[in-house]
């Protein structure tokens, strides 16, 4: 009889696996907590770099489907300085398909094709070993028992505890999410600012960055220092006030179930641009025109996040890893997935299934702490005291 596995949440980490796993003959169960797969906002755009993401859609055959949907063009990448003058200006070479860009939208329904997700379903509590196999408790009361269960539940995981004590800290830096629609229409100069790809601008302890998604959609993000509470709190940071209308429903942070109610845009708009002020005006009419807002304060696990091997729990992406938002997260996340479904397809009997997750997790844990490091050091640099600390970043990983 075939194990049964369950992979809690459908993320890039979740739906690879379930890809590769149904790829190789394997039975799995996604639960997922959002009530459909339209249920919220995709989210922005995601670079799939070639040794990580696009093996990861390689290893679940759906690397042509990639290429249909991708957008080399995306690659591009401006920065600014906060006076508006152009201090770099890459463009990819014809052919480069190192790293392009695609919708999360546009992702996620490539991985789901036509996987049997069971929306809905929000997990509470994860308990090993109890009787036949590995409890799943949910919020509705229900319970199932598995022989493997597998963390893919994003930052706030509810399977983390059952392997770790070990929660996500706040990175001193937080991001307000902003969106601009139809902008080849309604916002040409902006269009032509933020050209096919990223612009970004970085002054001190402060970024403004967009980036362009399919269908003249710009994503916004404007990142600051401070403490977390502060940003609540115009009183003592003359930042942002929630209370003024901060979004909260942003991807990292613990306030994701906080209710929407006190979003009130124009409040956001007007401390944001206060906290900009002196920028060049068409930075700030990124800000300016945008339409809802979303705070996303950045947490990270600590670097190197390990744990001692429990039989019949595992954790993939962000729950095993979270990290500073510097284009690797949703990478790792996928490449675990296919190398995990490969590892459990590679088992030779279910006896050996927990062999397989122990060496597994021994080479995500190398993998994922060199790029903990990276993202780490690079979210320093990038909204930091010293803006040229971010453009030599840039000059160090562009090719030149
Ligand atoms: C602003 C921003 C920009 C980013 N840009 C990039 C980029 O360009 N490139 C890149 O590689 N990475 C990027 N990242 C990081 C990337 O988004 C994450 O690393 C990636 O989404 C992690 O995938 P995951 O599947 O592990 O978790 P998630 O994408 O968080 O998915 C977790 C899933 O689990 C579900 N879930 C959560 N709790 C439960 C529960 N209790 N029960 C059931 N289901 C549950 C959630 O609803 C969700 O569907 C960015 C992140 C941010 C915030």
């Amino acid at each position: 009889m075939s194990p049964r596995i369950a992979v809690i949440g459908s993320g890039p980490a979740g739906l690879t696996l379930a890809r590769v796993l149904h790829r190789h003959g394997h039975p799995v169960t996604v639960l997922e907590r959002d009530s459909a797969r339209d249920a919220r906002p995709a989210g922005g755009t995601l670079d799939l770099h070639e040794g990580l993401g696009q093996l990861a859609l390689e290893k679940a055959g759906l690397l042509a489907e990639f290429q249909a949907l991708a957008r080399p063009e995306g690659q591009a990448m401006r920065i600014l300085d906060v006076d508006g003058a152009v201090l770099r200006d890459w463009q990819p070479r014809p052919g480069d398909l190192a790293n392009p860009e695609i919708d999360r939208g546009q992702l996620r329904d490539l991985l789901l094709g036509n996987l049997d997700v069971r929306w809905g379903r929000v997990v509470t509590e994860v308990v090993p070993e109890s009787g036949d196999g590995v409890l799943v408790h949910f919020a509705d009361g229900r319970q199932e028992t598995f022989d493997l269960v597998i963390g893919a539940d994003g930052a706030w995981s509810r399977v983390r505890p059952a392997v770790s004590s070990v929660t996500p800290r706040y990175t001193g830096v937080t991001l307000v999410e902003t969106s601009l629609d139809d902008v080849d229409t309604r916002h040409p100069d902006l269009a032509r600012l933020v050209g096919d790809g990223s612009v970004a601008v970085y002054g001190v302890n402060r970024a403004i960055v967009a980036q362009r998604n399919s269908g003249g959609h710009v994503k916004v993000y404007a990142q600051f220092r401070g403490e977390p509470d502060r940003h609540t709190n115009p009183d003592r940071h003359g930042g942002l006030n929630r209370h003024g209308g901060l979004n909260r429903h942003g991807g990292q942070g613990p306030a994701d179930t906080d209710s929407d109610a006190d979003n009130d845009a124009e409040a956001v708009r007007s401390r944001l641009l206060a906290l900009f002020d002196g920028w060049a005006a068409p930075v700030l009419d990124l800000v300016r025109h945008g339409t809802t807002f979303v705070h996303r304060p950045l947490y990270a696990l600590p670097v190197s996040h390990t744990w001692a091997h429990v039989p019949g729990v595992t954790l993939l992406g962000d729950a095993a890893h979270l990290m500073p938002p510097l284009g690797a997260g949703a990478n790792l996340a996928m490449l675990e997935g296919a190398e995990l479904a490969e590892s459990i397809a590679a088992a030779p009997g279910p006896g050996d299934l927990d062999e397989a997750v122990r060496a597994f997790e021994e080479q995500m844990w190398a993998r994922a702490g060199r790029w903990a490091e990276i993202t780490t050091a690079g979210l320093e640099r990038l909204v930091s005291p010293d803006p040229s600390a971010a453009l030599a970043l840039f000059d160090e990983v562009q090719p030149s």
